[in-house]
């Protein structure tokens, strides 16, 4: 093994380690905005060998941070040679680096050294490597990290799907979304599903995506209509010499992604939100709910209503407390015939997908008349039956 370490640092020496650079591009118009940058061991011979032949074994001891380290500063100096031009470039760092004493201090005197502005650097770190530390040492580094003005990358994410608490906690700017979801050319359904979920997820926090390993047209329309924000991948370039790269970073950008109007260019989300946006303008009350699981939970409730109700709960007490609410005997009978679980999946298995009612309701001492709508569907994968219930006063 330390003849093997030897033979790396004397590869650093002899200049035989290279950084290479793969672009990210923006997903909506194409544009260069990022890179990657990949080790490459170029031998005497002309033969150029892959980190996956060397970065494993030498990541089974903490020489692979003198590696890492090169690379930080291969990116510094390439950002700085780039000047005005400058892209953010994000540099892999092992898990090792997390048990580094002063690692955000010795990035930042790096990034002083190189005039380089801390936004423009970027640490992609594994969803896996993160897994490995306690929390409490990864939300202290990583909080070093963005005091600092660095970026955070999560890569290869939902490999494991451990980090979802991680990175709820965390200041990380950036989910890259791991290749094997691309997998089948995003056909799949179930594999579909699985990226829908993390691009949700990703939204719901505010994070940006990143989604590598993009290779056909097929990928790159679901990715844009997922609202990722960046891809990286063969279809646009592969990871290239530094000298090749920055002939690509000066050069200004033409668009390379035909966007056609604003409605088609927004993706799901930011149509979801817009969508989500005129429902909410129009009903007061919206609440999404399992009947097979009996639980509920509410998208949105105006302050107008005082809607009193937890948030989340169990879809018979919501049912029980509104019947509390109705204002005559018949009213109840009739709201227990209509809205209740059990009638709502008796609706629905006499082949019913919408039901409706309306109905005065007790809310905070005045007599409401409320309009409600409820839509019944099977869920995609389970045998569950959902719903989406709205309610408008009328
Ligand atoms: P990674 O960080 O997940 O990097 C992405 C890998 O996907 C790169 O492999 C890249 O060349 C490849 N790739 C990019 N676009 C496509 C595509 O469209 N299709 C396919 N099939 N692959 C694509 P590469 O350069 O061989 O690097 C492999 C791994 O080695 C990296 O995976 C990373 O884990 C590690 N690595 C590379 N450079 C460094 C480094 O400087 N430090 C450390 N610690 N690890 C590094
Ligand atoms: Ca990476
Ligand atoms: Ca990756």
């Amino acid at each position: 093994m330390k003849e093997f370490i030897n033979e790396v640092i004397s590869a650093i020496e002899l200049h035989e380690i290279k950084a290479y650079y793969q672009p990210q591009y923006d997903a909506n118009n194409g544009r260069l905005v990022s890179a990657e940058a990949l080790v490459r061991w170029e031998k005497a011979d002309g033969t150029i060998i892959s980190p996956m032949q060397f970065v494993p074994r030498l990541e089974k001891t903490n020489a692979i941070t003198l590696l890492d380290w090169f690379m930080a500063e291969e990116a510094c100096r390439t950002i700085h040679e780039l000047g005005e031009k400058a892209v953010p470039i994000a540099v892999n760092f092992s898990k090792w680096h997390i048990k580094e004493r002063d690692f955000a201090r010795k990035l930042q005197s790096l990034l002083f050294t190189y005039d380089v502005k801390p936004g423009l650097f970027e640490v992609e770190i594994t969803e896996s490597a993160m897994s490995e530390e306690s929390f409490s040492v990864i939300k202290e580094w990583a909080y070093n990290l963005a005091d600092i003005g660095v970026k955070i990358a999560i890569d290869d994410f939902g490999e494991g799907f451990t980090s979802l608490r991680f990175v709820k906690d965390l200041p990380v700017d950036f989910l890259k979304i791991d290749k094997s979801f691309l997998a089948n050319n995003c056909q799949d359904e179930r594999g579909r599903g699985t990226l829908e979920t993390v691009f949700f997820f990703a939204n719901k926090l505010n994070l940006s995506t990143i989604a590598e390993g993009v290779e056909t047209n097929e990928q790159l329309k679901f990715l844009q209509n997922m609202d990722c924000d960046r891809i990286q991948g063969y279809l646009f370039c592969r990871p290239m010499k530094k000298e090749d790269f920055l002939v690509l970073a000066m050069i200004d950008q033409v668009p390379t992604v035909e966007s056609d109007n604003y409605l088609q260019r927004q993706g799901t989300f930011s149509s979801h939100s817009l969508l989500l946006r005129a429902i909410k303008d129009e009903y007061q009350l919206v609440i999404y709910g399992n009947l097979y699981k009996n639980s509920y939970y509410v998208m949105h409730a105006d302050d107008s209503l005082e809607f009193d109700a937890p948030t989340a709960g169990i879809i018979d007490d919501m049912t029980a407390a509104s019947i509390e609410r109705c204002t005559t005997e018949q009213e109840k009978k009739h709201y227990d015939e209509l809205l209740s679980r059990t009638s709502l999946i008796r609706a629905f298995c006499r082949g019913e997908n919408r039901v409706e009612a309306k109905l005065e309701q007790k809310i905070n001492g005045s007599v409401e008349k409320l309009s409600t709508v409820i839509h019944l569907m099977k869920h995609p994968y389970r045998d569950d039956i959902l719903m989406i219930g709205m309610s408008r006063r009328i």
